[in-house]
């Protein structure tokens, strides 16, 4: 049995690395990139947390998870216990330990992280999560007491999700719909296999079934029916139908053949397994060079996507730096050790084609960064005189997503600001109507998986207050 080690011994140790499948390897597959701990590894991790009385660490996180207090029954083995502790908060555990940017919240609050030693929180989380998927351990809904109450939740991404379970399993009805033929969200259709297995974000939403949440599919919220039909039949609803309408740049060339957005793109792949056609009958155009313009998590993902379908040179287009760029740093860095080649201080200006509709190139212009703009982030300016062709014959859009209007549209007196999103209470995650919610990326614009279970957990809390 492992046990906590002296506080001397834990300054000592540096923060275990996390396995990772060979890169010559993964470029060719759609398997996980990153390999998880072993039990050791995790023991070995966990036995460096201080335990702090004052967890800094919890301050980063947007689900409350009690860190310390699941870290330190992994040092006592007791990984059921620290399953349990973790879905008192998050029921989405080997979802968030994966794709969430730990090193923005949890780690970066997490005191050993002056040392440049934090916690590695997610990578633990992770840990639990897969042990107890392994070994069958299930969270028993037991005497809780029905409380005749109907709720209706729209769209079922880790908004949606969180809020059903936090409400049904405080005895609430709880019906979540959502439009795709598959529940998930972002977590299914944009967040590719390789960073994050379907089979695991099946699983967590097959727990989620268990405790009693009923799941509509193939149901749009805004044309099967609309908010105001369902507030005729629930007590509450809660919006969370995310930001997924694609946003273009609106440049000359746009609407040439093979201009992909990252969202079509990635649907194509992820949700409808494009890159195992023709086993699965959805294609999807693989380019020799492809240029993925943007520097988020999705224009990454897009590009690491394309490789894989077997693109023989991706280029990212991206206007700032690697400073700047808003991905994960974790996903620059399995970018670039793939082969991604980076084309930083850059903007397209227009893509070019021949007759038939083709592409055959991009015209671009170097950029330099000056002062910070109202984003805090320098902004960049062009270099007169630095136009240039960057060649390739298929281009995939992934500048962001805005909100969709049919949900809106259907919900009378629920107000939304000028781009379309719901305007909320920051607390309680009430919209301007009565009896109505809305929490993720509807609200917030294109955010992070975190932060929409967080607005799940207190849209679900405020909702229990008002049904009360
Ligand atoms: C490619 C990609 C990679 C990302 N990578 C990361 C990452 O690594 N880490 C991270 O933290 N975040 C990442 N994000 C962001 C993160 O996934 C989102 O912030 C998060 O999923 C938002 O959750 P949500 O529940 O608000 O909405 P979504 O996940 O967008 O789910 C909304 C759901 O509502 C459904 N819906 C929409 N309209 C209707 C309707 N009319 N009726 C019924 N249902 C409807 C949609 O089909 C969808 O299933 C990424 C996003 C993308 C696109
Ligand atoms: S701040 Fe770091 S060391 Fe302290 S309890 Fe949290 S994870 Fe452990």
């Amino acid at each position: 049995m492992a046990k906590m080690i002296p506080m001397k011994e834990r300054g000592k140790r540096t923060p275990r690395h996390m396995p990772e499948q060979d890169v010559h390897k993964r470029i060719h597959n759609f398997n996980e990139v990153s390999l998880g701990y072993t039990k050791e590894d995790a023991i070995y991790e966990a036995q460096r947390c201080l335990q702090c009385r004052s967890p800094t660490c919890m301050d980063g996180c947007p689900a409350d998870i009690n860190i310390p207090e699941f870290i330190k029954k992994i040092v006592e083995e007791n990984f059921t216990g620290s399953y349990f502790e973790i879905l008192k908060t998050n029921n989405l555990p080997a979802i968030a330990g994966r794709v969430c940017p730990q090193e923005e919240q949890c780690s970066k609050a997490c005191v050993w992280n002056k040392a440049n030693k934090a916690i590695h929180i997610g990578r633990l989380e992770r840990f639990v999560a897969d042990w107890a998927r392994d070994n069958k351990i299930h969270l028993e809904r037991v005497g809780i007491e029905k409380k005749n109450k109907k709720i209706a939740i729209v769209g079922s991404g880790p908004a949606g999700l969180t809020c059903s379970a936090d409400l049904v399993k405080i005895g609430y009805d709880v019906t979540l719909f959502e439009a795709l033929q598959k529940p998930g969200g972002v977590l299914v259709y944009g967040i590719p296999e390789f960073r994050l297995p379907k089979a695991i974000v099946e699983y967590e939403i097959g727990e989620i079934k268990r405790l009693g949440v009923t799941i509509e599919t193939d149901f749009i919220v805004g044309l099967t029916k609309s908010v105001d039909e369902l507030a005729e039949e629930f007590d509450a609803i809660f919006l969370a139908n995310g930001a997924g309408a694609p946003r273009f740049l609106h440049l000359p060339g746009e609407n040439l053949n093979d201009v992909y957005s990252a969202n079509e793109f990635l649907t194509r792949s992820n949700l409808m397994k494009a890159y195992a056609f023709p086993k699965y009958d959805t294609p999807i155009k693989v380019g020799k060079k492809v240029a993925v313009i943007g520097g988020g998590n999705v224009a990454m993902d897009s590009a690491r996507t394309a490789l894989r379908l077997g693109t023989e040179e991706v280029h990212l287009v991206y206007r700032r730096t690697s400073k700047e760029a808003p991905a994960r740093k974790e996903e620059l860095t399995h970018a670039e050790e793939e082969g991604i080649i980076f084309d930083f201080l850059t903007l397209p200006l227009k893509i070019l084609g021949n007759e038939q509709g083709d592409i055959n190139g991009m015209e671009c212009i170097k950029m330099r960064l000056g002062e910070p703009d109202e984003s805090g982030r320098r902004r960049p300016i062009y270099i007169d005189g630095t136009n240039f062709i960057l060649q390739v014959d298929l281009v995939i859009v992934a500048i962001g997503t805005a909100a969709n209007p049919i949900v809106a549209r259907s919900a009378t007196g629920v107000k939304t600001n000028k781009w379309g999103y719901f305007i909320t209470d920051e607390n309680t995650c009430s919209t301007t109507r009565k009896g109505i919610f809305a929490g993720g990326d509807i609200v917030r614009g294109a955010a992070t998986v975190i932060s929409a279970v967080g607005d799940g957990k207190r849209a679900a809390k405020a909702i229990n207050n008002f049904l009360q």
